[in-house]
C-alpha cells in the first residue's frame, strides 16, 4: 500500500512544526532584543554624550539609569538620532519588502531630517543635503569616517537575515554610502551587520567576538584588545575599540552598556552599537526589565513593530 506508506511525509509532522514556531519565535525575541537593546544604549548613553568618563564619575559615580537630562536635555527615556534614523530606514525597508534602494534609503533619511530630529552629526546632514541638491545616491570617497553609517545599520541587518553574503552587503553599504564613503566606515558597519546577524543565528558571544577579531585583521586601526579607550570620538575607529572593549571585558547586556557609556565621549552612539549586538544576543526577554520599561512607550512600541515586520521579512525566518 504505497499511498499509505507516504502519507507521513507528505504532512508536516506536529514536531517538526513546533520546531519551526520556536525558532521563529526565538529569532522574532532576538531580533526584538537588538532594537530595543538600540534604543536602551541611547537613551541610556544621551545622558552622558560628550562628557569625559572624569566628569561622569564625579556627577554621577557610575551612570546606570536612564534618567534623561544630557546637553540635549532630554525627558528620560527619550532617544536620539541613533534610534529614529535606525526607525527610518526600517520604514524603508519594510516599504520595500525587503532591501531597498539607495534612493530609497536616501529619502528616508531625507524626510527624518525634514522632521527636524533632536540630534544631527555633520557627516549625516552633508550626506542628505548632497542628495537634495544633486539626487546623487553616494557620497564621494572622502576621509571623513564617521560612526553615523554604523549607527543605523540594524534594519539592514534584521532584514538580510539568511540572505546571500553579496547581498548583505550590498545593503549594508547602501545605506551607509548615503552619507559616509570611506574604508573603516565600511568595514566597521559591515562587522556590525556581520555580528548581529551571527547573534541572531544563536552563535553566542564567543562567535561574535571571533567576529570582532576578523575586523582587526583586516583593518588593524581597530585593535582593540590594550590601552583602555576613553571618551571616544565620532571617529569610527574610537567608536569601535570603545565598544569591542566593552563586549570583550565584560559579561552580560548590563555591565556591558554600563562599561561603554561611563567611557563617555559618544556615549549614546557607543551605547546604541552595544545595545544592538547585544540585544541580539540575549534576546528581548534578556533585557534588563527596568531598563526596558524606561524606554519612552512609544519608542519601545515602534522597537518591537519594527523588529518584528524586518525579521519575518528576512530570508532566515522563511527559512527556519
Ligand atoms: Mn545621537
Ligand atoms: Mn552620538
Amino acid at each position: 500500500m504505497p499511498a499509505l506508506a507516504l502519507a507521513p511525509r507528505s504532512l508536516p509532522r506536529a514536531a517538526d512544526e513546533a520546531e519551526r514556531f520556536v525558532c521563529g519565535a526565538m529569532l522574532v525575541n532576538r531580533a526584538c532584543g537588538a532594537m530595543l537593546g538600540l534604543a536602551i544604549g541611547d537613551a541610556l548613553g544621551a545622558t552622558v554624550e560628550f562628557m569625559t568618563a572624569r566628569e561622569i564619575a564625579a556627577r554621577y559615580g557610575s551612570h546606570d539609569r536612564i534618567r534623561g537630562g544630557g546637553w540635549l536635555r532630554l525627558p528620560p527615556g527619550q532617544v536620539t538620532d541613533d534610534t529614529t534614523m535606525s526607525f527610518a530606514l526600517a520604514e524603508a525597508c519594510l516599504d520595500a519588502g525587503g532591501v531597498p534602494t539607495a534612493a530609497a534609503c536616501a529619502d528616508a533619511f531625507d524626510a527624518w531630517m525634514r522632521a527636524k530630529p533632536v540630534d544631527i552629526g555633520n557627516t549625516v546632514r552633508r550626506g542628505i543635503v548632497r542628495w537634495r541638491l544633486h539626487g546623487s545616491v553616494a557620497a564621494e570617497p572622502s576621509n571623513d569616517a564617521g560612526n553615523g553609517a554604523t549607527m543605523r545599520c540594524l534594519p539592514v541587518a534584521l532584514a538580510t537575515f539568511g540572505a546571500e553574503p553579496h547581498t548583505v552587503r550590498d545593503a549594508t553599504l547602501a545605506q551607509a554610502r548615503v552619507t559616509h564613503h570611506n574604508p573603516l566606515t565600511d568595514a566597521a558597519t559591515l562587522c556590525v551587520v556581520d555580528m548581529v546577524q551571527v547573534a541572531l543565528a544563536g552563535g553566542g558571544i564567543g562567535a561574535v567576538l571571533a567576529r570582532a577579531h576578523a575586523l582587526v585583521a583586516a583593518q588593524p586601526r581597530f585593535a582593540f584588545r590594550g590601552r583602555r579607550c576613553e571618551n571616544p570620538s565620532g571617529f569610527i575607529v574610537d567608536t569601535m575599540r570603545a565598544v569591542l572593549q566593552a563586549i570583550d571585558g565584560n559579561d552580560g547586556f548590563a555591565a556591558v552598556l554600563v562599561d561603554v557609556v561611563n567611557r563617555g565621549g559618544d556615549a549614546d552612539t557607543t551605547g546604541a552599537i552595544a545595545g544592538m549586538i547585544m540585544g541580539a544576543l540575549v534576546g528581548e526577554t534578556g533585557l534588563p526589565p527596568d531598563w526596558r520599561r524606561q524606554v519612552a512607550v512609544q519608542v519601545r512600541r515602534d522597537c518591537v513593530r519594527l523588529a518584528t515586520g524586518l525579521i519575518e521579512l528576512a530570508p532566515g525566518y522563511a527559512a527556519g
